[in-house]
């Protein structure tokens, strides 16, 4: 498999953007090699600028839940592209997306749109503080919540890929507001809540982790993040950027049948264009400028050719609701009779294979993974034209365009590494 353009793209790229990559875990640094740079991408598949082609297990880390270049969505860009690209002013798509996110998630009372999922945890973090007058969070290790300053504390995704404990360059005033937790662990949030609960603005978890791998809730742990906020006075925010409309239409809340007070979207809401979106309990939103007191802006926000492939991505969930099991169903097979040596977690189309014997039900455990060893499994994949996430730490992503017939190769090309 040739890798000479993209070794050239690579080398120019490095003096040009850190690492040659504008997102770190793109430039493969765990697993080594050269990250291919893409030329296209169509339904379920990528193809790099040495004319290689993959089945992709990444989908853009999420928002590629019906597949590249969907026509639904090609269509609602091209429409939108004939009413201008940027107004600075309020239109009527904005209200149907919103209209369209309340209608999937019944905590959503109110809603604000933003560009990135980073936005929407770090304004939802400034609403919790705004309206509960504290400053401190509880997040969970492993748990990524975007680059915001005070939630890059034992962070997952590229800080766990690059083993980067706590980023240099965040004010300790700003990691002091963090209490990080293991997750799955009500011990140690009981132990939180009972030394400092009359001071925590706000809980905020992936309901379903993505970013230290997939790992799942226990029932328990759910039940106490909500009665222990509940009794304290603190938020529930559930980050849903990556589940949101990706494990169910009405998110992990839905699968959960948990009403958090706060929660925040992205990816896939975007269908494939920048967004963010943050929202929940009306009380809380209405502090929000300009009715309320707690500021929060942004100069594209809105965006109508993000809200218009948004709208088309979140419309074609509402009327296909068969991707769902389609998904489970051939995620499931994907995922079955993990080889020897391998811990496979799995919800719906997000799916993590951890080379380890352990259980992962945390940060911990998600560490006790032999990385070198994904690594070459990771290069084996790719030589056989199979796209998995360049890290041991992130979720793969199945998608509605991939078909049975590309499973049973991806089971393929698995089953031939461990022969
Ligand atoms: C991707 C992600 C973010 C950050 O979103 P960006 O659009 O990359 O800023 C936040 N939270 C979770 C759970 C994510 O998976």
């Amino acid at each position: 498999m040739s890798t000479t353009r993209s070794e050239a793209l690579l080398a120019r790229g490095q003096n040009l953007i850190p690492g040659g990559v504008n997102s770190p875990v793109r430039a493969f640094r765990s697993v080594g090699g050269t990250p291919r740079f893409i030329a296209r991408a169509q339904g379920a598949r990528l193809f790099d600028v040495d004319g290689n082609e993959f089945i992709d297990y990444i989908g853009s880390w999420g928002p590629m839940l019906i597949g590249h270049r969907h026509p639904d969505i090609l269509a609602a860009i091209e429409k939108a592209l004939t009413i201008g690209t940027s107004f600075g002013a309020p239109t009527e798509l904005e209200l149907e997306l919103a209209e369209e996110i309340i209608d999937a998630v019944p905590s959503m009372e109110m809603l604000r749109l933003v560009n990135s999922g980073t936005e929407a945890t770090m304004s939802a973090l400034r609403v919790a503080r705004g309206f509960t007058g504290r400053d401190l969070t509880i997040k969970f290790e492993g748990c990524y919540h975007g680059h915001v300053d005070s939630l890059l504390v034992k962070a997952g995704s590229g800080m766990a890929t690059l083993g980067i404990a706590d980023t240099q360059g965040v004010p300790k005033g700003f990691s002091d507001t963090t209490i990080a937790l293991p997750y799955n662990s009500v011990e140690a949030l009981e132990v939180a809540f009972a030394e400092r609960g009359d001071q925590i603005a706000a809980v905020i978890l992936e309901p379903v982790v993505g970013n230290m791998g997939c790992v799942i809730p226990t029932p328990e742990f759910l039940k106490a993040l909500q009665t222990l906020t509940q009794k304290h006075g603190a938020l529930l925010i559930f980050d849903e950027v990556m589940t949101g409309f990706l494990l169910a239409r009405g998110g992990a809340q839905e699968l959960f049948g948990i009403r958090p007070d706060l929660s925040t979207f992205g990816k896939v809401i975007g269908g494939g264009l920048p967004i963010g979106a943050y929202g929940g309990r009306r009380d809380v939103m209405s502090k929000v400028a300009p009715v309320g007191p707690i500021y929060q802006a942004g100069t594209l926000s809105g965006n109508p050719l993000a809200v218009s492939a948004g709208l088309a991505m979140l419309r074609h969930i509402k009327t296909h609701p068969e991707i769902y099991p389609y998904l489970e169903k051939i995620t499931a097979r994907l995922c079955e009779a993990p080889p020897p040596g391998v811990t496979v977690n799995r919800v719906g189309s997000m799916f993590t294979m951890f080379f380890t014997e352990t259980p992962v039900t945390d940060y911990e455990t998600a560490k006790t993974s032999d990385t070198a060893r994904f690594g070459k499994f990771f290069h084996h994949l790719l030589s056989e034209g199979v796209y998995f996430a360049p890290s041991q730490f992130e979720a793969g992503f199945v998608s509605a365009a991939h078909t049975e017939e590309d499973i049973e190769r991806t089971r393929g090309a698995i089953q031939r590494f461990f022969a």
